[in-house]
C-alpha cells in the first residue's frame, strides 16, 4: 500500500508553527511535514524591534529550535530547504529536482521585503530586517558602530528607531511622506509619534528619498533627492513588505495583492490553503499577528475535517514606540466616514466614525493609548 502523503506546511514563521500547534491539538496522528528556507527556529517576530529595549540579542529571542519543535509537536521539519515550484494537479511540490507529494498543502511562506533600486557602492551596508536571521546579521554588523539611518517611516522603521535610541544609537529617518505611519494612522497620530521620536533624539528627513548610498570611511554617505546628505554607519531599509506570490502565480493559483483565499483559507486550487503574510483573506492583506492566529485556529479545524471559516474580531495593533505609546485599529477598507481628532502633542485620540456616528476604527497615542481595550469592545469586528 502507498504511504499516506503528509499534510505539508511551507514556512515555519508564526503562521506555520501556530497552525501546526493548533492542528496537533485536534489531530495527533496525521503525518505533518514542515518545510522552511531558514533555520526553522521558533521565535516571535514582533520582538525583533524590541531587542535593545528588552536587552535581548538575536539568539536570546529563539524560543525553540527546529528539532525541539519537531519533537514537541510530533512532526517533521526540513530546514534550509527552499520550495521551488508547486504542481497542484499532481498534489506535488518541487524542491529543485526533488518531488514531494502532499495530501493537503498550506502556504505560510510570508512576505518579501521591498528593495529600493538604489545606486552607489555602499549598498552592502544596507540591511532589511524581516526575520531572525536578518536581525542576527544586522546586530553583528552593528557592533562597534554608532549611527543608523532608517529608510521608511512606517511601523517597522519607527519601532527600530525607538529601539536603537534605547540602545544608545544615533538615528536619522528618511521618508518621502510628511509624517510617520501615513498608511495606518491619521496625520495627527503620526505627528505624535514623530514628536515622541524627536524628543528622544531621532532626526527626520521627510518629503525626500535616498538616491545613492556611497562609501564614506568605514560607513556610508546617503545622498537624498533634496540634495541633503546623511552620514551613517549602517542603513536599515524599512520601506514595506509584499506578500510572496510568485510560486503560487506560476502554479496558476489566483493571486492579487496576496494569494487569494476565502474565509476558509482555501486558495483557488483544491487542497491548497494559505495564511499569514502571504495571504489575501477575503480581500484583506493583514501583515499582523492577530489575524494569523485567528486563521491558524480556523484552518486547523478544516485540516482536521471540519471546514471552518475564520472570524477576525477586532484586531488593534500596538506600535512599539515607548516614547509615544500607540494603538491603532484601522477602519475597514470600504468604510465611509471620517476621523474625529482630540488632544495635542503626544496625546491624541482619533476616532473614525461612520455616517451613523458609530466608532469603527481608532488611533490612540500617548496617554490615550490606555483606552485601547475599552474602545476595542466598542468597535465592531471586521467579520464575526
Ligand atoms: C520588526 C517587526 C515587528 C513586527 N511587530 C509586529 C507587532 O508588534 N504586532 C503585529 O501584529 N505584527 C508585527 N509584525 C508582523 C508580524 O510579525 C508578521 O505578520 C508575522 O510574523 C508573519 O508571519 P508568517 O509566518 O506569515 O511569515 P514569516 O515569519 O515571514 O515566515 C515565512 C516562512 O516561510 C519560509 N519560506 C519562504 N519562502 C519559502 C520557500 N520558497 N520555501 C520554503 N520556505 C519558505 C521562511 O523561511 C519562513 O520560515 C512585525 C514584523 C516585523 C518585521
Amino acid at each position: 500500500m502507498r504511504e499516506r502523503a503528509p499534510v505539508v506546511i511551507i514556512g515555519t514563521g508564526l503562521s506555520g508553527y501556530s497552525l501546526a500547534r493548533e492542528f496537533r491539538k485536534l489531530d495527533k496522528e496525521t503525518p505533518l511535514l514542515m518545510i522552511t528556507a531558514d533555520d526553522g527556529h521558533s521565535y516571535s517576530k514582533p520582538m525583533l524591534s524590541t531587542g535593545f529595549t528588552k536587552g535581548k540579542l538575536a539568539d536570546e529571542l529563539v524560543q525553540s529550535d527546529a528539532g525541539a519543535m519537531a519533537e514537541q509537536l510530533g512532526i517533521q521539519v526540513r530546514t534550509y530547504t527552499t520550495v521551488t515550484a508547486l504542481d497542484t494537479d499532481r498534489h506535488e511540490i518541487a524542491i529543485g529536482d526533488e518531488r514531494l507529494r502532499y495530501s493537503k498543502l498550506v502556504l505560510a511562506w510570508g512576505a518579501d521585503v521591498i528593495r529600493l533600486n538604489l545606486e552607489g557602492e555602499g549598498l552592502e551596508h544596507v540591511y532589511s530586517i524581516n526575520d531572525l536571521m536578518d536581525y542576527r546579521a544586522f546586530r553583528q554588523a552593528l557592533e562597534g558602530r554608532r549611527r543608523v539611518a532608517i529608510m521608511g517611516a512606517g511601523l517597522i522603521g519607527c519601532e527600530f528607531a525607538n529601539d536603537l535610541v534605547n540602545g544608545g544609537y544615533e538615528v536619522d529617518m528618511i521618508a518621502p511622506c510628511t509624517t510617520a505611519l501615513p498608511g495606518l494612522l491619521p496625520d495627527a497620530a503620526g505627528d505624535a509619534i514623530v514628536q515622541g521620536l524627536r524628543d528622544i533624539g531621532v532626526r527626520f528627513h521627510f518629503e525626500t528619498a535616498v538616491s545613492r548610498v556611497d562609501r564614506e570611511g568605514d560607513g556610508v554617505r546617503l545622498v537624498l533627492d533634496n540634495g541633503e546628505t546623511v552620514d551613517a554607519d549602517l542603513v536599515i531599509s524599512a520601506v514595506g513588505l509584499r506578500p510572496r506570490t510568485e510560486l503560487a502565480k506560476a502554479a496558476g493559483l489566483t493571486v492579487q495583492k496576496g494569494i487569494v483565499v476565502n474565509r476558509a483559507l482555501e486558495t483557488s486550487a483544491p487542497d491548497v490553503y494559505a495564511l499569514g503574510d502571504c495571504a489575501e483573506v477575503d480581500g484583506y492583506v493583514l501583515l499582523y499577528v492577530l489575524p494569523l492566529m485567528a486563521s491558524s485556529r480556523a484552518l486547523a479545524k478544516t485540516l482536521a475535517g471540519t471546514r471552518t471559516e475564520v472570524s477576525y474580531g477586532t484586531m488593534p495593533v500596538v506600535i512599539k514606540t515607548p516614547c509615544c505609546p500607540t494603538a491603532v485599529c484601522p477602519p475597514p477598507l470600504s468604510a465611509q466616514g471620517q476621523w474625529e481628532i482630540e488632544g495635542e502633542g503626544l496625546d491624541i485620540r482619533a476616532l473614525f466614525r461612520d455616517s451613523s456616528s458609530q466608532v469603527i476604527g481608532f488611533a490612540l497615542t500617548g496617554k490615550y493609548a490606555l483606552e485601547k481595550q475599552q474602545l476595542s469592545k466598542e468597535v465592531p469586528p471586521l467579520h464575526s
